[in-house]
């Protein structure tokens, strides 16, 4: 009897195993499918080692990728192609976050029921959300200075261009360029993939903060004279700015407020809301990781708490993590996750839950400064037709070198919900600068979005 119980607990052990075990296979099949078919080892999808299926093309079904007898063919426009590089990715596998490495399995037609060629052998079209005319854009714009520019849909999530410098033409990929200065984390897409020093948009984080812990915020009134001594350092103002209220104070990009605001909310405060808006963190494109920036805590009353607030000392951010935080503000607190692949119109009636990262009320006052910095300080004739809310930054990044220019913020005109961030690495003057070439890029959207 003890016999038969044992004989038949370890038959339904076995049994359990069994089930367990396919179980899981079936999860990890389901989970990692896809990478198993567009492995190397799967031959059939590739020629000459690079990727042989499927189609990518912008949103509006222009051609940025295709397959070819020996491998892809890349876009006939040459331009585009430049412009298009880090989205698209390259032959070879370089751009890791480019679509042809990122989205493989897609590419490759593969489906969960039918496997890979789900389509007779072509695979698969992945419909990108970028827009070609506004990627070529964004690259006039920059005009082969190095940095990137970064635009979205706050109400959709899609990303409309995605464009980093330098670039190459993937039709002809340069030989060693890791060794060739002119291409420097060429196949890096700064917008997503790099962090920077953001300089003075980093104000809207100490800003949001001031907003939400400062109760009398608004009725005060602050006092610059050029400079401030804080711990045996000087935190200086490009020029004297006199009384100035908070509105002020940001419009004219007032270090010796910002700074002295930061040591009033703290070190603990501002690390909480850098966290909280996701600039210590990554957030996930379709997939595609974007970097992590960071935040420093300087000690309680040191000149490191004052820069950090006013965006120096050892801040760094990711533009799309910027990107998301304007967003958030244009669309009443709540960042749309980011896209990269078009959504089906069904998918289109799901959305993906926005997540929070601003009270509504605190969205809709720095909202209203983000507008009032416009009027007063860049100049609403910069921006003609423009329903125009930004931040500017002059990032300070030593080695007597030029500082890294940043513009960022979102417009309202009417069809054309769309979010922004620019750098400009070295490029000086963030309004003047990067925000000439986010203008560029907005009047082509006004145009063709
Ligand atoms: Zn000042």
């Amino acid at each position: 009897m003890i016999r038969i119980k044992r004989r038949a607990l370890s038959a339904l052990l076995l049994a359990a195993l069994l089930v367990g075990g396919t179980c899981a296979y079936a999860a990890r099949f389901a989970l990692s499918g896809g990478r198993w078919a567009s492995s190397y080892v799967n031959q059939a999808v590739y020629s000459g080692g690079k990727i042989a299926v499927g189609e990518i093309t912008d949103r509006n079904g222009v051609v940025l990728a295709s397959p070819a007898k020996n491998g892809i063919a890349f876009a006939d426009d040459e331009k585009l192609r430049l412009a298009c590089l880090h989205v698209t990715g390259d032959a070879a596998g370089n751009i890791g976050t480019g679509a042809l490495a990122a989205f493989k399995s897609r590419l490759i037609g593969y489906d969960i029921a039918n496997g890979v060629y789900a389509r007779g052998g072509y695979g698969d079209t992945v419909a990108l959300t970028v827009d070609a005319r506004l990627q070529k854009a964004a690259y006039d714009a920059l005009a082969g200075r190095r940095g990137c520019i970064i635009v979205s849909n706050y109400e959709t999530g899609d990303i409309a261009c995605a464009v980093s410098v330098p670039t190459f033409d993937p039709v002809s990929p340069p030989e060693r360029a890791e060794l060739d200065a002119r291409y420097e984390g060429v196949y890096i897409n700064r917008a997503i993939s790099s962090a920077y020093v953001p300089g003075s948009v980093f104000k809207l984080v100490t800003s949001a903060a001031a907003i939400e812990n400062i109760g009398d915020i608004y009725s005060r009134v602050f006092e610059c004279g050029g400079s401030v001594d804080i711990g045996g350092d000087t935190v200086t103002c490009t020029q004297p700015h006199g009384s100035l209220t908070f509105e002020d104070a940001l419009a004219v990009s007032c270090n010796v407020t910002f700074a002295r605001l930061s040591l009033e909310l703290g070190a603990d405060t501002l690390a909480r809301y850098a966290d909280k808006f996701g600039f210590t963190g990554t957030v996930s494109i379709d997939g595609i990781k974007t970097a992590k920036g960071g935040f420093r805590k300087g000690e309680e009353g040191s000149p490191e708490l004052a820069w950090s607030g006013v965006g120096q000392y050892d801040d760094t951010v990711c533009p799309a993590a910027m990107l998301r935080l304007v967003s958030a503000v244009a669309a009443g607190g709540s960042a749309p996750q980011f896209r990269l692949v078009s959504r089906s119109a069904l998918s289109r009636l799901f959305p993906p839950a926005a997540e929070r990262l601003l009270e509504a009320d605190t969205a809709r006052q720095l909202a209203l400064m983000m507008n009032y910095n416009v009027s007063r300080t860049y100049g609403a004739s910069n921006f003609p037709g423009l329903e125009l809310y930004a931040k500017s930054g002059t990032a300070e990044v030593g080695g007597g070198r030029q500082p890294h220019a940043w513009f960022t913020g979102y417009i309202t005109n009417d069809g054309c919900p769309l979010a922004f961030t620019a750098v400009v690495e070295n490029g000086g003057s963030g309004a003047s600068v990067a925000g000439a070439a986010v203008n560029a890029v907005l009047q082509e959207a006004l145009r063709v979005y």
